[in-house]
């Protein structure tokens, strides 16, 4: 885990955020549904932002596609809900 030096910032309101991996679906140009599953991003819990690397979407063609749904990942919320 982080100590307090270590906790990631969310990029929207410099909040504590937690580093955490989500499955969503992204809109793509032929009005379908692309789905992602275990990307890596920041959770939010102040601002109810979630944050995904930049240079991650870009190489998996989602740079500016809208999210029609993210939902924190079965295996991140299983590790949280029960730890090691
Ligand atoms: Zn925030």
């Amino acid at each position: 885990m982080y100590d307090d030096d270590d906790t990631p910032t969310c990029p929207h309101c410099e909040g504590p955020a937690r580093v955490t991996f989500f499955d969503g679906s992204f809109l793509d140009d032929s009005d379908g549904e692309m789905l992602v599953f275990g990307v890596p991003g920041l959770w939010c819990g102040s601002c109810r932002e979630v944050s995904t690397p930049r240079d991650l979407l870009e190489q998996l063609g989602l740079s500016g596609v809208p999210a029609s749904m993210l939902i924190e990942s079965d295996a991140a919320a299983r590790a949280q809900a029960f730890p090691q």
